[in-house]
């Protein structure tokens, strides 16, 4: 744990009691503070008191008398489309309003680290896509480095959980949109920018509120080196406003696709090449086509992306090649399940929408596709582009029907369950074809959450294949 510094003896209100709450208002404790805990949900008020907890009804009058800071969680609203009321009393009482990314920020480097040979390091991945594998591969990478490391954020444990960082050491943190608009101190070493594509904008107030909120990262406590994907405008925009000119080696470009060759560095990946550039020549180039966890032109993006953030704290090219080949993936994300017979089982159940789902068909030249669940607004037809790579698609749960209209010349077949999904498609396949778990849907038709239905497509393949 973290224990948070600056505000011993004082009390802190904790909205949300969730994993990061419970976790924030021990490590306040452990710092000194006083918590005054609350979450509107009873269950969650439960759950903290049977912790040994006490409670503090904050939305009552009065509830901020002596109150030094309010502390939130990322799943409660505290601008768009309106703040939750206990933010609201807190903005009109002037009590500033922080999350645990903030008190992690400050409270993280300590007396401690005076007798340190190397002093601990924070690599911070925010974007709209692909946050989790970068800030996983990342990690990955420092592990195989032999690199001490943790992970946590949005990905794993919260912030304030992990141990006090060892000499040496580099964390590596997830952080989503809302917590970087809300953390009061955000001082990564290294922050890195994947890409933008529009999302959660009723919670930012559309695109502006919700680039902006990822720029803090980098405007903020301004890191040392920013790895910037520059395939999007707000990319580009970032990357020009953070560096003084082209040559500027303190920002690090990235893409998928583009070449970028006359900056002080880059990365990019193009047609399977991944090659770095340093100061106008090529310092190193990967072969990105057999790494069996990073399949696609987005897993390109993040393997250029973690490639940029380790090379900058000076890890050598080829061990970092060596690492993205050990990469497992991370479940439900372009996940190797099994192959048999030259038939790939690949689990992407984390394709919950059409744009995750269209970055999976085109990493793939010959899919079996397994779709459909709780289809969302406008079903598939915006896949239409992607459908070259479908050899036939086999529809599940609630949508099967809607998607298969939508299909058109695609051959199709509705399976209804997985168990029959999985069985036609395996049956179906022909060595060289991939069975592709990306649904364009919700799971909750027929599944708790995504990740029960990702579970149940690999118990399915792995009954068939052994
Ligand atoms: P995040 O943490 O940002 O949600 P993940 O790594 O969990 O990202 O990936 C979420 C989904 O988005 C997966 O289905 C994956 O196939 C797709 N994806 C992963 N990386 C990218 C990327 N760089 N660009 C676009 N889509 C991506």
């Amino acid at each position: 744990m973290i224990p948070v510094r600056g505000y011993e003896g004082a009390k802190v209100a904790v909205l949300g009691l969730g994993r990061s709450g419970l976790a924030t208002a021990r490590a306040l404790q452990a710092g000194g503070a006083l918590p005054l805990l609350w979450d509107d949900s009873p269950e969650a008020r439960d759950k903290a008191a049977a912790e040994g907890f006490a409670l503090t009804d904050l939305t009552r009058n009065g509830a901020f008398e002596g109150v030094a800071c309010l502390v939130t969680s990322p799943g409660i609203p505290h601008l768009y489309p309106q703040p939750n009321k206990v933010i609201a009393r807190a903005l009109d009482e002037g009590i500033p309003v922080d999350n645990d990314i903030g008190l992690f920020f400050r409270s993280f480097a300590t007396p401690d680290w005076d007798d340190f040979e190397t002093t601990p390091r924070v690599i911070c991945v925010t974007g709209s896509n692909g946050k989790s594998t970068t800030t996983a591969l990342i990690h990955h990478i420092l592990q195989v480095a032999g690199r001490p490391t943790q992970m946590a954020g949005n990905i794993g444990k919260g912030v304030l959980s992990i141990d006090p960082p060892q000499d040496g050491e580099v964390i590596v943190l997830e952080l989503s949109s809302y917590q970087t608009d809300l953390a009061r101190h955000l001082t990564p070493d290294v922050a890195v920018f994947t890409n933008l594509s529009p999302d959660h904008l009723d919670r930012h107030g559309g695109m502006g509120g919700y680039f902006a909120a990822k720029r803090r990262l980098f405007a903020e406590g301004g890191p040392d080196r920013a790895v910037i994907g520059v395939d999007e405008v707000e990319g580009r925009f970032l990357a020009g406003q953070l560096a003084e000119g082209p040559g500027d080696d303190r920002v690090i470009r990235i893409s998928s696709g583009q070449k970028l060759e006359g900056f002080g560095w880059s990365v990019f990946a193009r047609k399977g090449f991944l090659t770095e550039w340093r100061k106008g020549r090529q310092v190193a180039a990967i072969d990105l086509r057999s790494v069996p966890g990073l399949p696609g032109a987005h897993n390109h993006q993040n393997a250029c992306a973690a490639y940029a953030a380790t090379r900058s704290l000076g890890i050598a090219p080829k061990l970092i090649e060596g690492a993205l080949h050990s990469f497992a993936g991370l479940p439900h994300r372009s996940q190797l399940v099994g192959e048999k017979d030259g038939i790939r089982f690949i689990n992407d159940s984390k394709a919950t929408n059409v744009d995750s789902a269209a970055k999976a068909l085109q990493a793939f030249p010959r899919i079996r596709w397994i779709a459909g669940g709780l289809g969302k607004e406008g079903g598939i037809a915006a896949l239409a582009p992607f459908l070259g790579s479908v050899t036939k698609a086999y529809l599940i749960g609630h949508s099967a029907r809607d998607f298969a209209l939508q299909l058109g010349a695609t051959p199709h077949e509705i399976c209804e369950t997985m168990e029959r999904a999985v069985a036609r498609a395996a049956a179906e396949a022909e060595p060289g074809e991939v069975v592709l778990l990306a649904p364009a849907a919700a799971s909750f038709d027929q599944y708790p959450n995504f990740e029960k239905r990702g579970d149940d497509f690999a118990a399915r393949v792995r009954a068939l294949i052994g």
